[in-house]
């Protein structure tokens, strides 16, 4: 127990451990929860102090050209009523965002071969020309370096783009054959290479994943120092191969956020929908263990439960300055506050105490 307090002191000193120590930590996760999630509160409040960025989520397409063995809207499933928002609508999804406040604006879908570069560039120089002041957030999944470089001219500012798995193994799992690691990795790189702000991330209880898999992506994430860390709990859906086995824990998932948060102090965290999902209390969980973004629901109501990742998916939605206002409330009671910046990376130092 103390060995572990000190581990953790350690990874907040000097943002890495070692693989057998995060094994440790994983195996004491019971008895040091708290403290972890204390600390990972302390160093959050000295760099973000209680500051909550909001990002709003459009998810422009649910058609895809993957059969993730997780995802409900692999291309396999064929219970899946499919849709994809045209560039007007997105457009519009962002001018609605844009009045409730939102100035990071996220474009998330399947992999729809619709979406090429002459269909998105021109709608991220529009975006860009009608609100010069907001971010721009793609997370459509692998596209080669010519394409990501051309996102990247026409405005996009960052890029989410979970790693899935670091084992191979487990990657393969996880995905068809037509999916390469090596792909998803050489597609990391690109975008950190492009200057895009970079998001990695895994599900957390993914089926196969073991406890040594976890202290893997902790090592990952050490090594790699993504801008921004995406992870949530798996749930399954009916549709999938995964159908049959159990959500990831919430209480695993808020732990290893307070790990990410000691390892990386000014990484951008999101609360996810997928904690959010699996327990009522996910989004404040999430915020206490020391996340600082939330990614309430942009999509066009009719869509949203069109994108149907897992069962029983959270859509918390933000249709109204109303329900903003309240959002904000619920938050303030625990302390935490709603900001409107960007909220880039780098405009992230330590705050003065
Ligand atoms: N096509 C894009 C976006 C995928 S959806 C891409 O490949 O990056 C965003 C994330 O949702 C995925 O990266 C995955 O980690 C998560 N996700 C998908 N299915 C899930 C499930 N059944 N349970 C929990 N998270 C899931």
């Amino acid at each position: 127990m103390n060995h572990c307090i000190t581990l953790l002191h350690q990874l907040s000193e000097h943002g890495k451990l070692a693989r057998t120590e995060y094994l440790h930590l994983l195996a004491h996760r019971k008895a040091i929860a708290e403290t972890a999630m204390e600390l990972a509160r302390e160093v959050r409040r000295k760099y973000y102090g209680t500051d909550v960025y909001i990002r709003g989520l459009i998810e422009v397409s649910n058609i895809c050209k993957n059969d993730c063995t997780y995802c409900g809207i692999r291309k396999s499933n064929q219970n899946v009523n499919r849709y994809r928002l045209n560039a007007e609508q997105i457009l519009s999804c962002c001018r609605a965002g844009y009045r409730l406040g939102f100035r990071t604006f996220v474009m998330q879908g399947g992999e729809d071969g619709s979406f090429t570069d002459e269909f998105l560039c021109p709608l991220l120089r529009q975006i860009k020309t009608e609100f010069p002041d907001c971010a721009i957030t793609l997370s459509l999944g692998e596209r080669s370096s010519e394409s990501y470089r051309l996102l990247r001219e026409a405005g996009a500012d960052r890029y989410l783009l979970r790693h899935e798995a670091c084992n191979e193994a487990l990657y393969r799992k996880l995905h068809p054959e037509t999916m390469l690691h090596e792909n998803r990795m050489r597609c990391l790189r690109d975008l950190r290479e492009l200057g895009y702000q970079v998001g990695a991330g895994f599900m957390v209880g993914a089926p196969f994943q073991t406890v040594e898999d976890l202290a893997d992506e902790l090592c990952f994430l050490q090594d790699f120092r993504p801008q921004m860390v995406g992870i949530g709990p798996f749930l399954p859906h009916h549709d999938t191969p995964f159908c049959d086995y159990e959500s990831g824990s919430a209480d695993l998932t808020v732990f290893l956020l307070a790990l990410i948060r000691l390892m990386l102090p000014n990484v951008l965290l999101p609360s996810t929908t997928a904690l959010n999902s699996v327990v009522p209390d996910g989004r404040i969980r999430g915020l206490q263990a020391g996340a600082n973004v939330v990614m309430p629901n942009l999509s066009p109501e009719d869509t949203r439960q069109l994108y149907q990742l897992y069962d029983n998916k959270k859509s918390s939605g933000l249709e109204s300055a109303e329900e903003m206002q309240k959002l904000k409330e619920s938050f303030a009671a625990y302390g935490y506050h709603i900001v409107t910046a960007r909220g880039d990376f780098r405009d992230c130092p330590p705050k003065k105490p």
